[in-house]
């Protein structure tokens, strides 16, 4: 009598899988643009990064390089100290980033700091990029942490943001 009804249970499952089915990489890096945007609106080079916890955002962040004068304030670096802030603990267990902008040396170094074990990024990156442009530092074996990554989402949006923003930038510029 306490045996579920197979049929029951299954019908569950499939509720379930429809309630996750909207939080894809795709609906993560959507979030991800909206902060580039915002970046853009505040004259800053559009780059956007969230960083997600048992599907909740516990981190957004877009490059504030100019607003702040520092170096070290693309979006990467600015969301993985909220989301260590967040969770009190440097070891960013159980999160994924998405970022629109294949990540830098200097943001791959602190993603493997961070233990991040998953990276969803969007454009490539051929002048800067550490994931696979230019250097594979998240996935070099004689590193002692490995990350999963994924490249691609969204990749048109995620350039098309950078290359207007330049575009505007060379055509104030010239008047
Ligand atoms: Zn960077």
């Amino acid at each position: 009598m306490n045996q579920p009804d197979p049929m029951e249970f299954d019908d569950d499952s499939w509720l379930l899988d429809q309630e996750l089915e909207p939080l894809s990489d795709e609906h993560w890096m959507r979030q991800a643009l909206k902060l580039a945007q915002q970046a853009a609106e505040q004259d800053e080079v559009p780059v956007g990064a969230i960083i997600v916890h048992q599907n909740k955002i516990i981190a957004s962040a877009f490059n504030q390089r100019e607003q702040l004068a520092d170096p070290t304030a693309h979006a990467e670096m600015i969301a993985i100290t909220q989301a260590a802030s967040h969770l009190n603990s440097w070891r960013l267990l159980e999160c994924s980033m998405f970022v629109t902008l294949e990540p830098c040396p200097m943001c791959a170094g602190a993603i493997l700091q961070s233990r991040i074990p998953r990276i969803v990024y969007g454009a490539l990156d051929p002048k800067a990029g550490a994931v696979v442009s230019l250097f594979q530092l998240l996935n070099d074996p004689r590193l002692n942490h490995r990350c999963e990554t994924l490249s691609g989402v969204l990749a048109d949006e995620c350039g098309r943001i950078l290359t207007e923003f330049f575009d505007r930038k060379r055509k104030l510029g010239k008047k």
